[in-house]
């Protein structure tokens, strides 16, 4: 079956999601007809929301927004796409040590499925110092991080407030 280049899919932890994420999730929506935006359900990696909390504050933001569909998905990305007929990853990238990760990983997907496209969106400046890991430690230190998550996500960290290990 072949896949449709019109459907895009925006993978990634999202613990939790940043304004950099939503930043990206917008402009992608400015090109492509539907996105899925996919929270990867991965058991090695630790996150400090469940892939339930992470999707329903992903919904819960985008809500007003009936092009995109959230989901999650415990395999590999590629076989999302296989399933979902995607034809288009995006990942975002902030600085020059982003690429190469995100380098390494677009080659070891487009061996395992040549018709997916993937493709890199840079960072607005404005975003590209934001990672979720900084907000967790932000929060944990009890910083205000309301100018750097939507409300929605603001919220859940004070619900769940991150502790160091
Ligand atoms: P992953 O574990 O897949 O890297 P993340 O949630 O950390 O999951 O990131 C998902 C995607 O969002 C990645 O492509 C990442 O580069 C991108 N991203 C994360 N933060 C930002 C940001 N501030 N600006 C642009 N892209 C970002």
């Amino acid at each position: 079956m072949s896949v449709n280049t019109h459907v895009a899919m925006f993978p990634g932890s999202f613990d939790p999601p940043t304004m950099g994420h939503i930043n990206i999730i917008e402009r992608c929506l400015r090109l492509y007809d539907r996105l899925y935006v996919v929270v990867a359900d991965n058991i090695s990696k630790h996150c400090l929301f469940t892939a339930q909390e992470r999707v329903e504050v992903l919904k819960e933001i985008f809500s007003g927004s009936p092009n995109i569909e959230v989901v999650s998905y415990d395999g590999l990305m590629v076989n999302f796409a296989r399933e979902y007929s995607v034809g288009v990853m995006i990942r975002g990238v902030r600085a020059v040590g982003d690429f190469g990760y995100e380098f390494e990983l677009a080659m070891t997907n487009k061996q395992m499925m040549n018709d997916l496209e993937v493709l890199f969106m840079p960072t607005d400046p404005n975003y590209f110092m934001l990672r979720s890991s900084q907000i967790k430690e932000m929060a944990a230190f009890g910083a205000d991080v309301s100018s750097l998550v939507p409300p929605q996500v603001s919220e859940l960290l004070r619900k769940k407030k991150p502790v160091l290990h």
